[in-house]
């Protein structure tokens, strides 16, 4: 365990800009993954009575403080929180790490460095809104208006918190609109502690609230009437419970950013080298990434030294684990929890009856949840491994030999995130990329969600977009304006 002293750790719900106990003496403990021992700092859980009140301030705040906040003091506030976030980032990125055994270097250096530049990106959005107008062919003119849509609330899986309050929160109130997220249980202390800064950066009281919870919590946000729209990161189960609940009440708009199960294909005319060092990033947070590349399909030219090299690269990744995620160096971590932990290992005893295992297979230690790397190879179609997301490091490794043979096995999924494709002839990479059914496409490396650019999966991995225009769009509706005029004058 590292010797440095622990921040302290928020608990409490963060409403209406102060922290407050839950309504309910119930409370959420979470397990430390990498030692199996429960903290002892347990989360409260917001109850009907704390979510209503939080509705109830985010609909004040709406209508009054953060309506009334000029677009250039909202950035102002975004830019706060930013920089806030970059000084505060070692101390979140421990309470990120301490329920989930994400390490403290890589939370640092990819998931709050991107949080800071999306509330950064979204800043610039506050004065930006565009508008569209047509001109009076018909003795009507027309206006376009992209329009706040009041209260929206986030619900989040816990495997990139500060992503989540980053691709969530910072497009919603740069539209205008006010915030209640909700992360996972299984991550409640990073997102909790973001309360004080969004306070401290200026947000006027209600308009960005954070509250814990479980199923429960997010149901009651799901099926609350005073809330206009709903982002869900999360299972397809979830997704579509989010989304049943969003019809049984108010209809609200609902985005969904589930599962994946996605591909990497890697031609023959590869730089091999690059190729492998792209597909280990399926490696980066233990695998625990919705778009990790988990079906890995390789030409047959080239598949003996392929397997070969990415074999060695994650038995050196695996010969590092065990050490403490919250130690500077640590690179892979353990997966979350128990119950995930339960969940890889049953995929991997599956795997073992319907494909050849290459590497790993197997617990590392006997401390905490830690899962050697995994590549299974030659599953049979129909196996399990192939077809269901495991979330977690264990990589499935078929041969093709036509680039159609290729496209058809990568869209043999009910997923649709995303995929990557590797190769040094463009023409193949961008045909093949528009015949791929997902959400995005990275060539030559692993798929990185950008600023500029929409994230969101198609088929089973969701609807809706976040990040980019888009992102910003889906928490605006369009108002059409028309003005008649009297010819007559003209
Ligand atoms: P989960 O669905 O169990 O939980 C996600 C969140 O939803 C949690 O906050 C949970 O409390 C809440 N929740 C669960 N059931 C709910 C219900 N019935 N009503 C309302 N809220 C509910 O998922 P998880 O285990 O936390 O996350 C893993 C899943 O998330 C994987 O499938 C992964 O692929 C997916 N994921 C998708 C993306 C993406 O952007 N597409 C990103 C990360 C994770």
């Amino acid at each position: 365990m590292s010797s440095q002293p622990l921040p302290a750790i928020p608990t409490q719900l963060f409403i209406n800009n102060e922290y407050i106990d839950s309504t309910s003496p119930n409370r959420l403990t979470v397990v430390n993954p990498y030692t199996g021992t429960q903290i002892p700092h347990a989360a409260h859980a917001a109850t009907k009575h704390d979510i209503d009140a939080a509705v109830s301030a985010a609909q004040s705040a709406y209508k009054t403080t953060w309506a009334q906040t000029s677009p250039r003091e909202k950035q102002a506030c975004m830019l706060r929180f930013a920089d806030l976030v970059e000084k505060h980032a070692e101390r979140l990125a421990i309470l990120e790490s301490l329920p989930t055994g994400k390490p403290v270097t890589p939370t640092m250096q990819f998931d709050i460095a991107h949080m800071v530049e999306v509330y950064r990106y979204y800043a610039g959005w506050t004065d930006k809104l565009p508008g569209e107008s047509y001109p009076a062919s018909n003795g009507v003119y027309k206006i376009v208006r992209h329009e706040p849509l009041g209260v929206c609330a986030g619900i989040a899986s816990w495997n990139a918190t500060f992503l989540y309050i980053g691709w969530k929160i910072a497009p919603a109130v740069a539209a205008g609109n006010c915030f209640i997220f909700k992360p996972s249980e299984k991550s409640p202390f990073g997102a909790l502690a973001l309360g004080a800064l969004f306070a401290e950066a200026g947000f006027p009281p209600g308009v960005v609230q954070i509250v814990n919870g479980g199923q429960e919590t997010g149901s009651l946000l799901a099926s609350h009437s005073g809330i206009a729209k709903i982002s869900f990161t999360g299972s397809i189960g979830g997704g579509r419970a989010v989304q049943d609940a969003a019809s049984k009440s108010n209809l609200k708009k609902v985005t969904l950013e589930l599962g994946g199960k996605s591909p990497a294909i890697v031609f023959g005319d590869v730089d091999l080298q690059r190729a492998v060092g792209g597909v280990c990033g399926f490696l980066f947070n233990s695998g625990q990434v919705c778009v990790a590349t988990s079906r890995v399909l390789v030409h047959s030219s080239i598949i003996t030294p392929f397997t070969a090299a990415l074999k060695t690269a994650f038995e050196e990744a695996s010969a590092t684990l065990g050490a403490d995620p919250l130690d500077k160096s640590t690179v892979y971590g353990p997966v979350v929890d128990k119950a995930q932990f339960d969940k890889i290992m049953s995929y991997i005893a599956i795997g073992k009856e319907t494909a050849t295992l290459l590497t790993g297979g197997a617990q590392e230690g006997d401390r905490g949840y830690f899962i050697q790397p995994t590549i299974f190879v030659d599953p049979q179609p129909d196996s399990p491994i192939l077809k269901e997301e495991i979330f977690g490091p264990v990589l499935a490794i078929q041969s093709f030999e036509t680039e159609e043979e290729a496209v058809a096995l990568a869209n043999a999924s009910d997923y649709g995130l995303a995929a990557s494709i590797y190769t040094s002839n463009i023409d193949r990479a961008l045909r093949v990329s528009s015949q791929l059914e997902c959400g995005g496409v990275a060539i030559n490396s692993p798929f990185i969600p950008e600023l500029q650019t929409p994230f969101g999966g198609v088929k089973a991995s969701g609807q809706g977009k976040e990040l980019g225009k888009e992102g910003l769009l889906e928490y605006t509706e369009a108002k059409s304006i028309h003005i008649r005029l009297d010819v007559a004058k003209l």
